[in-house]
């Protein structure tokens, strides 16, 4: 067993082996610039990349002209945002989206907003969902994109995606989906949820960091972006600059795997994950699962301790590669807004951790976890007598 044991693999992934054999080759022996047309180079990264894409595309319903490579999914957030803002204003200037969406969200909106548009933010349930209903209410004339999130990054919870997008559709309105988290680890259909446009990420799903698709639906209805990056033309010129080559085999790789193994990493980070959970609730009084009971992502588990603060809990366990629920979305560390938005108070807020198991955590690793973290806690707690009476 390696230490710190590896529990944050909502903030990112080791990289899958198969996927690094992958790349490998097209650092130094198929090096070509996919854009170049005149010799076997390109022509072989052009192939790799579009090989690559279509393995992209079928993991998610779409079709490979619909995938646009990016940098990750904070710039394909940008890019379908921003792009769809530009090309739909002269129709209207609202937004909607959740409180409970990630900082590359949540701050491009706020960007729309200091140039002009009104922007409707929707609180959540206490488990983290976005009621459609709500969505429904809140569109209006002037509504031209809504952005809600497939699963979250802190709690886990799934959203209602597939209803959302039926009301946007039927009001001709783009509907954007932050699916980093769920890319890989769910099943996901554009088609069946009449996504329009979808963010996501390689480094979620075992690839590699730095790159990162945006879908774009090209027909029924199909959608014009602006590109947000002048230059050679490249991704039919939504996403100007030379490609990544080996990071897009590596993402393709990754797509692939995925397809094959979803249901076998499920199964098995969802028996890890509430192998944890069960463990620490049997050692442990006054701690509560946050998010939806049932709707929520297999390997995720936010949980809050009470009467425990969680930066000091994590001080005491070195051994244990945890986050706050705040850490990985922001530089700068602040009461994370998406425990504040399901009604938790500071102090609640101050005591959840972030777990998140992956293809790789092992049953050895998740045992010794939950033994340092119930140590831990246990000691934290004694000064102040905690009993599993007391209200946390
Ligand atoms: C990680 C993450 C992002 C940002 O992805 P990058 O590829 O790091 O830019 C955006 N949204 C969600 C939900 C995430 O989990």
């Amino acid at each position: 067993m390696r230490l710190p044991v590896y529990l944050d693999n909502n903030a990112t992934t080791r990289v899958d082996e198969r996927v690094v054999q992958a790349m490998l080759p097209y650092f130094t022996e198929k090096y070509g610039n996919a854009a170049s047309r005149q010799h076997e180079y390109g022509w072989s990264a052009e192939g790799a990349v579009e090989a690559a894409r279509a393995r992209i595309a079928s993991l998610i319903g779409a079709s490979p002209t619909e995938i646009v490579f990016t940098s990750g999914a904070t710039e394909s957030i940008n890019l379908g945002i921003k792009g769809i803002a530009e090309s739909l204003e002269g129709k209207g200037n609202h937004v909607i989206t959740a409180v409970t969406e990630h900082k590359a969200v949540l701050d491009t909106i706020d960007n729309l907003e200091r140039h002009g548009f009104r922007v409707t933010r929707l609180p959540v349930e206490d488990d983290g969902r976005v009621d459609p209903r709500d969505v429904e209410e809140a569109i209006t004339g002037q509504t031209i994109i809504v952005s809600i999130m497939t699963a979250n990054n802190e709690i886990g919870t799934i959203a209602p995606i597939a209803e959302i997008g039926r009301i946007c559709r039927a009001r001709g309105i783009a509907f954007h989906t932050d699916a980093t988290q769920a890319v890989g680890k769910i099943p996901i259909a554009v088609q069946s949820m009449f996504v329009d446009l979808m963010s996501f990420s390689a480094h979620k799903m075992y690839g590699p960091k730095g790159i990162g698709a945006l879908y774009v639906r090209s027909s029924r209805p199909a959608l014009r972006l602006v590109p947000q990056m002048d230059g050679g033309g490249h991704e039919r010129g939504l996403r100007s600059g030379t490609l990544n080559v080996p990071a897009i085999v590596g993402f393709g790789s990754a797509a692939e795997i995925a397809m094959r193994e979803m249901t076998a990493d499920a199964e098995h980070t969802g028996r890890l994950r509430d192998q944890l959970v069960t463990m620490l609730m049997t050692e442990l009084p006054g701690i509560t699962v946050n998010g939806h009971p049932s709707q929520r992502l297999p390997n995720n588990a936010s949980i809050t301790f009470g009467g425990v603060d969680a930066d000091r809990l994590m001080m005491g366990m070195k051994d244990l590669a945890l986050s706050t629920g705040s850490a990985c979305s922001s530089a700068t560390p602040s009461p994370s807004h998406v425990l504040q938005a399901i009604g938790l108070n500071h102090e609640e807020v101050r005591g959840t951790l972030r777990f998140g198991v992956g293809r790789f955590t092992t049953g050895e690793e998740v045992t010794y976890a939950a033994g340092r973290i119930v140590e831990t806690v246990m000691k934290m707690r004694v000064p102040q007598n905690y009993s599993k009476t007391e209200k946390v």
